[in-house]
């Protein structure tokens, strides 16, 4: 048996198999183009193409020379095909007429010719469709040589082990078979772990390496609430990994009585707790664990679920289905923030070499415009059936909120002009996520409704360190004072304004922290929903007044380190005092 280490990046205990992320299939990176962007598909079409044939003639050669002419005849026949009218004409008229991106008409011309030869009798014939889809992927990859997304079938429960994912990649998994996530890179920021948490899936992250070396089928524990692997654990890990487990399925159930019971304080305040929402499938977790709405549906996960960008129509039925599992409560879709670590290839979002200072987030809606309208006019269409608020991500000054919010304008236009049922007055919010943004949460509030704190974000900017990155992850403190400073500040601005604020980042599921967050006058927190008891029964039994303090005396601290030793003390005395006092207190206690 041997031991790894790495960074705990969601709680809970598995044992089984290892299964390893190959990645092979190459996506098709759809969507429409403006008609001046035609010139432009058509020669990407044309470069994409000479890739395609010079890599093709290389390998020729090579086969002639190694194996003689007639191995390479595959290969002149795909380099005909390559050159063929048909698949030409089709493309470039696609481009001109349907304006379809260069790999999207190229693809559909491909798959028009292999549907024509797959209702053919005649084998040879039919043996091409092989052919052409390799030259598809061919010339897919020279569109965009980092094409390549891990496919993985689980036919049994395993643990995940790969170097990293993406958000795409996790999302088209069959999560249940997912035991656990064992990954080289990320953090505990990072999206693997944000998804495994709300889904209860244990993940350990930053193996640096470690992960690869995991042969396929080997049996490993994982240990995600301390962040280790055990290779073929022995008896006596097994069963400590069962029982830890069973602690924290007793744990959860004991916190249940808490589900209907508001997050209130003993003087009075009241807190909204929400949930955050990658999938649907989280739902019923979050229901069950008693949220009151959610505060985050991260919808570019809806998005990564698909093979194709999902059209209006998709769009207003799955938004329809979240709101309809919410009855009466506030569900805050935010528009598509990918970009980042959140790269999905079919949506034209690359790989960058500052991905997270790079075309993200509101940046690449703002830039595509047929797309980001599309989802507003759903989520506003979504909105006729129940209480639909809008999100951005990502803004980062007045002008890009000025101009999402004329988007909004326009969209409202068009669905009153065509007489649809949509929700007019929609609450409309900005994600605080960048120091800009902070500076100017009064600004930015006096033209919305509400501001929502992304501290996954907001640490990673203001502290200048990769929240993907596990040789920075230590500088994750979201007791920073500069941090604790931002937040207070938000807030502050966002009440003068006459906005609502609240805060969505991972840094609202943590329990140490639930004091922090309402002293620091949050109107709202959403998080992952298994946190959702927790948070409430730390914020049930302090008085707003004493979390202030807390917050004051942080503040005053001048490291991160004085404030977490500092916190760690103070959590431990009033456990302790809870203790003493017989918890829980009797207009708490489960009847
Ligand atoms: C955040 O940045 O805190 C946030 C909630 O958004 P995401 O994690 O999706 O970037
Ligand atoms: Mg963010």
């Amino acid at each position: 048996m041997r031991e790894l280490s790495g960074i705990p990046a969601a709680p809970g205990y598995a044992v089984g198999p290892v299964r390893r992320v190959q990645r092979d299939a190459v996506q098709v990176y759809r969507r429409s183009i403006a008609k001046d962007e035609v010139p432009e598909e058509r020669a990407r079409f044309e470069a994409a193409v000479g890739t395609a044939r010079e890599e093709l003639t290389v390998l020729r050669d090579k086969l002639t020379q190694e194996l003689g002419a007639g191995e390479a005849a595959i290969i002149d026949s795909q380099l005909l095909m390559l050159e063929d009218e048909l698949i030409w004409d089709s493309t470039l008229s696609r481009i001109r007429t349907q304006l379809q991106n260069a790999e999207g008409a190229f693809a559909h011309s491909i798959g028009v010719i292999v549907s024509q030869l797959d209702g053919l009798q005649e084998k040879t014939l039919r043996e091409r469709i092989a052919d052409l889809r390799d030259l598809e992927e061919r010339v897919l990859r020279a569109f965009d040589p980092e094409n390549r997304r891990a496919t993985l079938a689980l036919d049994r429960p395993s643990v995940v082990v790969a170097r990293d994912l993406a958000p795409s990649e996790t999302a088209a998994l069959e999560l249940e078979n997912v035991l656990a996530f064992v990954m080289d890179e990320g953090g505990a920021t990072g999206h693997v772990a944000i998804l495994a948490r709300s889904l209860g899936i244990p993940a350990v992250c930053g193996l640096r390496g470690a992960a690869e070396q995991l042969p396929e089928g080997l049996e490993v524990g994982v240990d995600g609430t301390v962040g280790w692997i055990y290779t073929e654990p022995d008896e006596a890990i097994r069963d400590r990994l069962e029982i830890l487990a069973q602690q924290q399925r007793t744990v959860s159930r004991k916190l249940d009585y808490l589900r209907d019971l508001p997050a209130e304080t003993p003087d009075g305040h009241r807190v909204r707790m929400m949930a955050n929402i990658e999938l649907p499938v989280e739902l019923t977790e979050a229901v069950d664990r008693g949220a009151e709405g959610v505060g985050l549906l991260r919808t570019e996960y809806l998005y990564f679920q698909h093979r194709d960008i999902p059209s209006e129509e998709d769009q207003v039925v799955t938004y329809g289905q979240v709101l309809r599992r919410m009855p009466g409560k506030p569900v805050i879709f935010r528009t598509l923030d990918v970009g980042g670590d959140k790269v999905s290839d079919y949506l034209g979002a690359k790989r960058e070499y500052n991905p997270f200072l790079g075309w993200r987030g509101i940046r690449f809606s703002l830039s595509n415009r047929s797309l980001f309208k599309a989802q507003i006019r759903a989520i506003y269409r979504a909105g006729a059936h129940g209480d639909a608020h809008l999100m951005f991500p990502m803004i980062s000054g007045v002008e890009e909120l000025r101009e999402a919010l004329a988007v909004c304008a326009e969209a409202r236009d068009e669905l009153t002009a065509e007489g649809r049922e949509f929700r007019a007055d929609m609450p409309i919010g900005v994600m605080v996520e960048t120091p800009s943004a902070a500076m100017i949460a009064d600004h930015l509030a006096g033209e919305c409704q509400f501001l929502s704190i992304g501290s996954n974000d907001l640490i990673q900017y203001t502290l200048a360190m990769d929240r993907g990155n596990s040789r920075v992850s230590y500088l994750y403190r979201p007791l920073h004072p500069a941090i604790l400073r931002t937040i207070r500040s938000v807030v502050d601005a966002g009440h003068a304004a006459g906005a609502w604020v609240g805060l969505c980042g991972e840094m609202g599921s943590e329990t140490r922290l639930a004091e922090v967050l309402l002293g620091l006058g949050l109107d709202e927190i959403s998080m992952h929903s298994a946190a959702l008891p927790k948070i409430k029964q730390v914020i049930r039994w302090t008085e707003l007044a004493e979390a202030r303090r807390v917050v004051d005396h942080l503040i005053s601290l001048r490291t991160a380190e004085e404030a977490d030793a500092w916190l760690a003390d103070y959590v431990e005395g009033r456990k302790r005092a809870r203790e003493a006092a017989d918890s829980p207190g009797p207009e708490d206690a489960p009847a």
